[in-house]
C-alpha cells in the first residue's frame, strides 16, 4: 500500500465490506431497512449524513447533465401503464433464471452456482429443481375495489417514464436533435439474490439519460457519451485504475442494442457494473409506437420535414452503486494498531462531502461556545456545517475524518484574544491559524 512520508496512506485500504457496513452504520450513513423487525432483504435506508451524500451525488450528475443547452430533465411518476412494460419487453423477458435446493430451499440465480456439484448453503447433491424464468418486476394493483383492480408493476427500470414523454417533452421545449432527456429517480427488481451492501438491492436509484439521436450517428455518439461518462466518475474522485470498460460481447447484446458498454469499479468484491452505455436503437420508440398506437416520429424540419424515429443512446449509472464506489474508494484506515493516531478516514471529493465545515469549540465553557455558535450560524449559511462541542478534540476531529468532512474550525482562547481560529484540513492534517474574518473567503476557495 504507497504511503507518503507522514505515513498517510494514498489509496483506499478497505479490507472487506463488512467494515464498511459497520462504519456506515455507526456514523449514521446508512442503515438496514426496518432494522427493529430484522431487516428486509436488499433494502436500506439512508441516515442524515447518507442523505446528505447522497443529495450530494445527485446534484453532481444532475449538473453534469442539464447544465447545458441540448438536455432537458423529467421526473415520471413510478407507476406507469402495465402496456409500456409489456411494450418494452419486460412482462415476457424481464427475468432472471432461478433455482431452488430442494432440501434447504435456498434459492440461487441459475447462472451464479454451478449445478453439477453440491448446494453451497446444505453440502447436498443432487438437489437444484429445473430451471425456471423469474420476473423481477414487483407487481401491485391499482384502484381500491377488487374486482376493478388491474395489475401494475413499481418500475424496473427508470428509462421507459423518458421514452413515453419523448414527444411531450420535444414539442413543449421545441427540441432539435440530437437532444437528451434526463431523469433521477426509484427503481425496483425483485432480484433473486440482493447482497454486498447497497451494491445489488431491490429498491434502488437510478439516474438516467436517454439522448436522441439521427439514425446513422450512433457510433460517434456513443464514443462521445462514454468519454464523458468515464470522465464524470472521475471528477468524483474515483481512482482510475480502479475503472474499467467492460464491452457486452456481440453474442451478449440484449434484444434492443446494436452496441453496449459497462463502466465497472473494483469493489473488494470484486469488478461489479457501475454505469452501462447503451446504443438502443429505435427499439423504444418503436415499441411504444406499436403498442400505443400513437406516432411517436420526429419531424425534421432541416431536412425537409422528413419523419422518423430516432435513435437512443443511454446512460445508466445506479446511483447507491456509484456511491458505494465512492465510499470504498475514500476508506482509509490508517496509522493502524497505533492507539494515538489510529484513524478511519473518507478522503471523498470535497463537493460530496455531507458535512463540509465542523465547529468545534475547544472547550464546553461560556465565552468560547458564544463565539463558535456565532461563527457556526454565520458558516452554516453557505456550507453544510455542524456543531459540535462534546468529548476531547481529538475524538471530535476522528468523528469528522470517520464521515469525510474536509474542514474542522476549532475556537480557543486565542480566538477571543486576536479573532483567529485553527483550520484542521481532512487528508493532511494540517493546521492553520486562520483570521476569522477571511475564514469565509478561505473556505470558499478550498471548497
Ligand atoms: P446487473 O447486471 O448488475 O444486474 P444490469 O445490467 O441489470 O445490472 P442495468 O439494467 O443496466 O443493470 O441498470 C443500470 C444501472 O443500475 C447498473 O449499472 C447499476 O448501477 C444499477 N443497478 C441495476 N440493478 C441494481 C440493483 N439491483 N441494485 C442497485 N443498483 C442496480
Amino acid at each position: 500500500m504507497p504511503s507518503s512520508i507522514l505515513g498517510e496512506i494514498l489509496e483506499s485500504n478497505l479490507k472487506s465490506m463488512h467494515d464498511l457496513v459497520s462504519l456506515c452504520k455507526r456514523r449514521g450513513l446508512i442503515f438496514q431497512s426496518s432494522e427493529i423487525y430484522g431487516g428486509v432483504g436488499g433494502a436500506w435506508d439512508f441516515g442524515p449524513y447518507g442523505i446528505e451524500l447522497k443529495n450530494n451525488l445527485k446534484n453532481a450528475w444532475w449538473k453534469e447533465m442539464t447544465l447545458r443547452e441540448d438536455v432537458v430533465g423529467v421526473d415520471a411518476s413510478i407507476l406507469m401503464h402495465p402496456m409500456v412494460w409489456k411494450a418494452s419487453g419486460h412482462i415476457d423477458g424481464f427475468s432472471d433464471p432461478l433455482v431452488d435446493c430442494k432440501n434447504c430451499k435456498e434459492r440461487y440465480r441459475a447462472d451464479q452456482v454451478d449445478l453439477t456439484k453440491a448446494c453451497p448453503k446444505c453440502g447436498m447433491k443432487d438437489t437444484f429443481t429445473d430451471i425456471r424464468q423469474f420476473n423481477l418486476m414487483f407487481k401491485t394493483e391499482l384502484g381500491a375495489m377488487a374486482d376493478t383492480a388491474s395489475t401494475i408493476y413499481l418500475r424496473p427500470e427508470t428509462a421507459q417514464g423518458i421514452f413515453v414523454n419523448f414527444l411531450n417533452v420535444q414539442t413543449t421545449m421545441r427540441k432539435k436533435l440530437p437532444f437528451g432527456i434526463a431523469q433521477i429517480g426509484k427503481a425496483f427488481r425483485n432480484e433473486i439474490t440482493p447482497g454486498n451492501f447497497i451494491f445489488r438491492t431491490r429498491e434502488f436509484e437510478q439516474m438516467e439519460m436517454q439522448y436522441f439521436i439521427k439514425p446513422g450517428t450512433q457510433a460517434e455518439e456513443m464514443e462521445r457519451w462514454k468519454e464523458e461518462r468515464f470522465n464524470w466518475h472521475l471528477k468524483n474522485g474515483l481512482r482510475k485504475d480502479k475503472l474499467r470498460w467492460a464491452p457486452h460481447p456481440a453474442d451478449k447484446l440484449a434484444h434492443y442494442a446494436d452496441a453496449a458498454v459497462d463502466i465497472e469499479y473494483e469493489f473488494p468484491i470484486g469488478w461489479g457494473e457501475m454505469e452501462g452505455i447503451h446504443s438502443r436503437t429505435d427499439f423504444d420508440l418503436t415499441q411504444h409506437e406499436k403498442f400505443s398506437g400513437k406516432s411517436l416520429a420526429y419531424t425534421d424540419q432541416a431536412d425537409g420535414n422528413k419523419k422518423f424515429i430516432p435513435y437512443v443512446i443511454e446512460t445508466s449509472v445506479g446511483c447507491d452503486r456509484s456511491l458505494l464506489a465512492i465510499l470504498c474508494d475514500s476508506y482509509r484506515l490508517e496509522n493502524e494498531g497505533d492507539p494515538e493516531n489510529e484513524r478511519v478516514v473518507l478522503k471523498m471529493a470535497y463537493h460530496l462531502a455531507p458535512i463540509k465545515v465542523a465547529v468545534l469549540p475547544l472547550m464546553k465553557k461560556g465565552d468560547l461556545e458564544e463565539v463558535s455558535r456565532k461563527l457556526f450560524k454565520n458558516i452554516g449559511s453557505s456550507f453544510k456545517a455542524e456543531y459540535d462541542n462534546a468529548g476531547t478534540i481529538g475524538k471530535r476531529y476522528r468523528r469528522q475524518d470517520e464521515i469525510g468532512t474536509p474542514f474542522c474550525v476549532t475556537i480557543d482562547y486565542d480566538t477571543l484574544k486576536d479573532q483567529t481560529v485553527t483550520v484542521r484540513e481532512r487528508d493532511s492534517m494540517k493546521q492553520e491559524r486562520i483570521s476569522m474574518d477571511n475564514l469565509l473567503k478561505f473556505l470558499a476557495e478550498k471548497i
